[in-house]
């Protein structure tokens, strides 16, 4: 379990003032212009020593990912942009860094973005994170007139300054590249990569997209060392992360903890254990609605890291952890995830806009029993079809969750298709 010295998160309830008197007691903003003059290359060491990987679902190593940005000058300016549009069903902790100290994301926007060559960062955020964009605006407005940001940053001599952009409501501008496109001005629809972002990203210009969370660790990583980040978590699975709790638990909650931490510690020690009990469990999702679930069995005693959760076979993902218990019905709890998948497809490329919405109506009539038994493998095809066939990462998304549920609760879709046959409607099992 994380202890209180090892917290980065110092106002994730916002208990204390989340503007710049009150970040600059929490120690944001106290040596900047020293963590600057460390050099590009030193950060960029430092980060990838730490081990730390993106946390906005994909886990790809932050320092590797930073070091992608040209060193050569070729007269292109250089962006960094966050992405706060957070969207992922069961995800809500970058709302929680953004609202309630919004200092340290502009403070890792310093270091990110001057270890990156970028003069200038953008936030695209959530259009729905109303209060959160208030803040964000409020602080930068307040690190400008500090002079913190602006000509002469922190007084590191390097000139930085930071725009928020606002979303619109579609998920799909949460991809990094439909994000970029959205910035620009135009439809959000992904973009086939390569080229990747640090060769070709907004405006044909170098970018990093990368995640509020992992923006907002880097500056502490470097105060206090890759050892000391490395020290926790466990190897390849370094740090601290931010678990949203949610579903059927008696607390739900945001908890900064220990990556690694055992998912039945979490749950028990943050949010009050599972609602009836630890028996009462049925499936946890562990990362987000993009990831498959796990039944009670694996959830026992997996551990809460990207290695562990793929060998379960399924991820870490946003780690938004939605607790499932035995009254739910969880063949309609996974229909729903379909039906949403098929609104926010961007329908460029077929195995997605097709494939996203026959899974939604196979999985209808999946769930009421309307199915033959054999189905249930051309079901499992289908999602293998558009597994790895499609421009951007929401078609596996889409497919994902069926898997899951096919792999774990293959009997309980049998159940309801042999219910059906026998003249009975079928309902949840209990
Ligand atoms: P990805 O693995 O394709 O890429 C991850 C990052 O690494 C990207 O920034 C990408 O540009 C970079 N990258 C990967 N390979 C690279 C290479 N060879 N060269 C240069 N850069 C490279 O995954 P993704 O599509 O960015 O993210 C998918 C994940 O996003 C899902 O697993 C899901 O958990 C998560 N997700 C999060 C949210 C949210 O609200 N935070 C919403 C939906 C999905
Ligand atoms: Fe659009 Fe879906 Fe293709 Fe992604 S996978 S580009 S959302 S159609």
């Amino acid at each position: 379990m994380l202890q209180d010295k090892d917290r980065v998160f110092l106002n994730l309830y916002g208990l204390e003032d989340w503007r710049l008197d009150g970040a600059r007691k929490r120690g944001i903003w106290s040596n900047t212009k020293d963590l600057v003059a460390l050099g590009r290359d030193k950060i960029i060491e430092e980060i990838k020593e730490s081990e730390l990987r993106g946390r906005g679902g994909a886990g790809f190593p932050a320092g590797l990912k930073w070091s992608f940005m040209p060193k050569e000058n070729d007269g292109r300016p250089h962006y960094l942009v966050v992405n706060a549009d957070e969207s992922e069903p069961g995800s809500c902790k970058d709302r929680e860094i953004m609202r309630n100290d919004p200092h340290m994301l502009l403070e890792g926007c310093v270091i990110a973005g001057f270890a990156m060559g970028a003069h200038k960062a953008y936030i695209y955020i959530r259009g729905e994170y109303w209060l959160p964009t208030q803040r964000l605006e409020a602080a930068i407005a307040e690190a400008r007139e500090a002079g913190l940001l602006g000509p002469d940053a922190c007084g590191s001599g390097w000139a930085f300054d930071i725009e928020v952009s606002r979303g619109a409501g579609a998920y799909i501008c949460g991809e990094e590249t439909a994000l970029l496109e959205s910035l620009e001005g135009k439809k959000g629809q992904p973009r086939l990569k390569p080229p990747f972002p640090a060769a070709v990203g907004v405006w044909g210009c170098p970018t990093t997209v990368t995640n509020v969370e992992t923006v907002a660790v880097s500056p502490t990583i470097l105060r206090r060392g890759a050892a000391w980040w490395k020290g926790l978590g466990r190897p390849k699975n370094t740090g601290t992360k931010i678990f949203s709790i949610s579903g059927h638990v008696n607390r739900p909650c945001n908890v900064e903890e220990e990556m690694g931490i055992p998912l039945r510690e979490l749950i028990d020690k943050h949010a009050g254990g599972v609602r009836g009990g630890w028996d009462n469990l049925q499936a946890v999702i562990p990362g987000g609605s993009s990831v498959p679930c796990l039944p009670k069995t694996i959830c026992d005693d997996v551990l809460m890291d990207f290695d562990s959760l793929r060998e379960a076979q399924s991820g870490l993902g946003t780690a938004a952890v939605i607790v499932i218990d035995q009254s739910a019905d969880i063949v309609e709890a996974i229909q729903r995830f379909s039906h949403f998948y098929m609104h926010e497809s961007c329908g460029q490329c077929t195995p997605c806009r097709e494939g996203t919405g026959w899974m939604y109506r196979v999985m209808s009539r999946m769930m009421k029993g309307q199915a033959e038994v054999e189905e249930i493998d051309t079901l499992l095809d289908v999602t293998k079809q558009v597994e790895g066939h499609t421009i951007c990462a929401l078609g596996d998304a889409a497919a994902w969750p069926i898997q899951g549920l096919i792999r774990h609760f293959r009997p309980e879709l049998e159940r309801r298709i042999a219910e059906y046959k026998a003249g009975r409607t079928p309902v949840a099992a209990e």
